[in-house]
């Protein structure tokens, strides 16, 4: 198996910018870049991200609101601001030297063991096999595996057998054969089993199965929310927040909001406190959006107010419309800004 899965590799791997390094600082932008995110959106975010952070001092050297405007439109921000402190902690406790070894590479904040077991055994050989999407699928198939794989039994079965099939020589190379092998050959949708070096074995091709392969247990969890917010200009500018760190979009910012469990109508908007309170009276709806998250359904809408006395909250800050550039905003936002040209 693993000297048919490294000649297929040689042969047909893709040129990926990451592929001609051994570096483990681009290694490592690479893969957390590349969780949740489609290789073809992640190689501009990893052209950006290395170009303004060449090495591991130049991005334990910047700041939040750098780091998030260069993943803006990526989602999942933690990875970004979990990046900036492992970064610092590599500063500060290794010297500047990018860890290599497993051991060393866990303790990193956002490094969880696939990418550990990924940097290790690319920039160290370390025998670590790694399980992401595209394992879990060749491996379900071609042992013909029902396990669900989103489920800690899954996790502990696939894990295991990756563990026992992973060469003790050329792990690193292994492990990137095995996750290009199912990424772009034992595809999700359209496996190319006609052509595939696995035919003869893979139980599942060889039962009629494939596309029962893998398994996974259905999870309902998309919940719909109801966000409404408000442009409100003041003396020539518009005002902003910055989000917490406890929901989506951590700490990116935003307009002056009113999140609510349903829809809600313009008149309940102007009697909702949060606008009483800013002696707001008058608002008009300039646009709605549905903006799709993994298991959140956002039903955004914009409104257009001003603001006639200072009533400022202590967490708003005043920009320009030739500010917004400076600060991170989450895609719909930005979306807005870009669409609607909006005026001061
Ligand atoms: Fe995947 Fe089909 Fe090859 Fe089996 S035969 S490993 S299902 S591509």
């Amino acid at each position: 198996m693993t000297s048919k899965l490294i000649r297929w590799y040689i042969k047909n791997k893709r040129d990926l910018p990451w592929r001609n390094t051994t570096d483990p600082y681009s290694i490592w932008v690479s893969e957390i870049i590349l969780q949740q995110t489609q290789i073809k959106t992640g190689i501009n975010y990893y052209n950006r991200f290395i170009e303004k952070f060449p090495n591991i001092k130049a991005l334990a050297m910047s700041n939040e609101i750098d780091v998030l405007n260069l993943w803006q439109g990526l989602g999942y921000y933690n990875r970004a601001l979990n990046m900036l402190i492992a970064a610092k902690t590599v500063m500060k406790e290794y010297h500047g030297v990018f860890p290599v070894k497993y051991d060393d590479l866990i303790q990193l904040k956002g490094v969880g063991e696939y990418t550990a077991s990924a940097i290790s055994s690319i920039c160290s050989n370390e025998n670590k096999a790694v399980v992401d999407g595209n394992v879990y699928r060749f491996l379900s198939r071609l042992y013909d595996i029902a396990t669900p794989i989103n489920t800690p039994k899954g996790k502990k079965e696939f894990q295991k057998l990756a563990n026992k099939i992973l060469p003790s020589i050329n792990s690193g190379t292994y492990n990137q054969a095995i996750m290009e092998f199912g990424s772009i050959h034992c595809q999700k949708h359209i496996p190319k089993c006609h052509i595939c070096p696995f035919q003869g074995e893979c139980l599942s091709f060889n039962s009629g199965v494939v596309k029962l392969r893998p398994v996974k247990n259905k999870i309902n969890r998309i919940k719909t929310r109801y966000l409404n917010y408000f442009i409100i200009r003041y003396k020539g500018q518009f005002i902003i927040q910055q989000r917490g760190s406890k929901d989506i979009w951590k700490k990116l910012y935003e307009l002056p909001l009113i999140e609510s469990k349903k829809e809600i109508s313009k008149d309940q908007l102007i009697r909702h406190n949060y606008l009483k309170r800013l002696q707001i009276k008058e608002i008009k709806h300039i646009s709605s959006v549905t903006h799709k998250l993994t298991h959140q359904n956002l039903k955004i809408s914009f409104w257009e107010t001003c603001l006639k006395k200072n009533r400022l909250r202590s967490n708003f800050f005043n920009i320009t419309i030739d500010e917004i550039q400076q600060y991170p905003f989450p895609k719909p936002l930005k979306n807005y800004f870009d669409k609607e040209h909006i005026s001061i």
